[in-house]
């Protein structure tokens, strides 16, 4: 599976990796987050490491669908339920700073950016209350938001609130130009590199760096970033205070018109539309998105089920598709996945612990086009030891509210019904002698082993079946092909490779 951005995305050029190379910052991470950091950093003259596992944009930014808007669906009416109205203020000017720093950015390196109005709506009746809510909040915290019916979809709706001139971008041609731009500034970017740890000095240590080991050898940084959409160390439990969401994306060419505006719907389940310059024909994709889960909690269902398998989620995203743009022909389909915290504001800072060492930023709600950046502007501020913005402030000292402590204590306890009801599946189901059918997986018991089978193009692997991260029992991915862990939303390929999440490691093979 290739996102739309990845298929088309230009050629970035990388660094070879040097060990035990010294730098000021070790950046983890070349998503949004990590390259618009490393490149502040970089133009303040430090010298700067970017260490991406993979390739650039290969997790969540390369497969998101980058509406750059302070209109976030419900958003706002979700974090003034759950936090105070200076934090919600806060948010608010934070995300308008990063919109506003990207919008720069673009315009002056030739970034494409199409200006779109942007539209929160209803599908049911029920919905539109929500749109109201959602109006009434905008507004007070100082958005020009309107409510209108005019809406250019081609099913019947039930009124929306529209905020103008919000923008879109191909998310890769940004990651591409970043990229470049960090290593004109005399920084370096490294692909295929796993950071396994860090280890912050002793006081007494002289040299007084941290050393960062990877899956290759260690290097050096006074202070590292961990921009790895969820942090890789446990220190500070972030993985505790959010819930790990998968959402899906497909692009399609319509016979016909398109909408031109940004759609998301507030309804469950929800409804992304937005459109792209077709760079293989003429005129526009369609994008369509939705059809989100927490990240491995599904089941075998089909799309009318409970709990649809992610393969049965982009059959019925499809088919709605198809159903309301007739003739509509699929180019691409692809998933990703974010973090929610509890009252729906990022975290961004020091790691508990580190000595104002190692710092990172998490939790964007799949609102990260604006907030990877305002985080990049406070996590910069932070390592250039200068002055913080006052909403950076603001939402680093907010005090949790009540429904946040609640909604807190809910979601760790499905996390461990998941647990119980993995480890009961495990332990109870013994695995057939013959390996699984191509493209499923299983996880039971071999005689006294535990194991997670699975057949991908012709290739039977069997691998630990609980989670390297906190031993949470893994679940197929029957889209992706992999093992997703319905605890905390780490993944892993079939044989075993980590491929995203707060996990540090492999599973272990059997
Ligand atoms: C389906 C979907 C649609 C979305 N649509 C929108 C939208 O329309 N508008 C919007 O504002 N936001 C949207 N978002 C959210 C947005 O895409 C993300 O918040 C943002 O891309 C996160 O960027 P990031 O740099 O923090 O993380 P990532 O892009 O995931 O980058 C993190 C990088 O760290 C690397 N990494 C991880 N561990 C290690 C390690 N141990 N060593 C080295 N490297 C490591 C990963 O490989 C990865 O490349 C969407 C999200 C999803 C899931």
């Amino acid at each position: 599976m290739t996102s739309l951005w990845i298929d088309r995305a230009p050629h970035i050029e990388t660094d070879p990796f040097e060990q035990n190379a010294r730098y000021d910052v070790v950046v983890v991470g070349a998503g949004l987050t990590g390259l618009t950091t490393a490149l502040l950093l970089a133009r303040a003259g430090q010298r700067v490491a970017v260490i991406e596992s993979r390739r650039i944009g290969a997790v969540t930014t390369g497969n998101t669908t980058a509406k750059l808007s302070l209109l976030q669906g419900t958003h706002l009416q979700q974090i003034a339920a759950r936090a105070t109205r200076s934090a919600l203020e806060a948010y608010v000017e934070a995300n308008r700073e990063g919109q506003s720093w990207m919008l720069r950015y673009a315009a002056d390196h030739g970034i494409d950016v199409q200006r779109r109005d942007a539209y929160s709506y209803a599908e049911s009746e029920s919905g539109h209350r929500k749109v109201e809510q959602e109006h009434e909040v905008a507004r007070a915290v100082g958005l020009p938001t309107q409510l209108t019916d005019a809406l250019e979809l081609p099913y019947a709706t039930h009124g929306a609130v529209m905020l103008p001139d919000q923008a879109q971008f191909d998310p890769m041609q940004v990651l591409a130009t970043l990229a470049g731009d960090v290593r004109a500034h005399g920084g370096v970017v490294i692909d295929g590199v796993s950071v396994t740890g860090t280890r912050t000095p002793a006081a007494d240590d002289t040299a007084d760096l941290v050393e960062v080991t990877t899956s290759r050898a260690s290097v050096w940084g006074r202070r590292v970033v961990l921009a790895t959409g969820i942090p890789v160390m446990d220190r500070g439990l972030y993985w505790a205070r959010m819930t790990p969401q998968r959402s899906y994306a497909a692009a399609f060419r319509v016979p016909g018109s398109v909408p031109l505006g940004q759609y998301l719907s507030v309804d469950s389940p929800s409804r992304s539309v937005r459109t792209t310059p077709d760079h293989a024909g003429d005129g526009e994709l369609l994008v369509i998105g939705g059809a989100g889960h927490p990240v491995g909690r599904h089941g075998t269902d089909g799309p009318g089920g409970k709990n649809p398998s992610p393969a049965a989620r982009i059959a019925e995203l499809t088919a709605w598709t198809e159903q309301h743009w007739p003739g509509s022909q699929r180019t691409h389909v692809w998933s990703a996945q974010d973090y929610e915290p509890t009252d729906g504001i990022p975290f961004v800072g020091w790691v508990p612990f580190t000595k104002r060492r190692i710092a990172m930023a998490t939790g964007y709600d799949k609102w990260g086009m604006t907030n990877a950046v305002q985080a990049a502007l406070q996590l910069s501020a932070r390592l250039l030891d200068g002055e913080l913005p006052g909403w950076a402030e603001e939402m680093g000292r907010r005090p949790a509210m009540p429904r946040s402590i609640v909604e807190g204590i809910v979601a760790n306890a499905k996390v461990a019904w998941w647990y119980g009801r993995g480890l009961a599946h495990v332990l109870t189901t013994p695995l057939p002698a013959a390996a699984p059918a191509e493209g499923s997986g299983m996880t039971g018991r071999s005689g006294r082993r535990l194991e997670a089978v699975s057949r991908v193009d012709g290739r039977v692997c069997a691998v630990s079946p609980l989670c390297s991260h906190l031993g949470a029992p893994l679940n197929w991915n029957d889209l992706e092909r992999s093992w997703d862990c319905p605890a905390h939303g780490s993944r892993f390929a079939p044989d075993g490779r980590r491929l995203e999440g707060p996990a540090k490691t492999d599973l272990a093979p059997r």
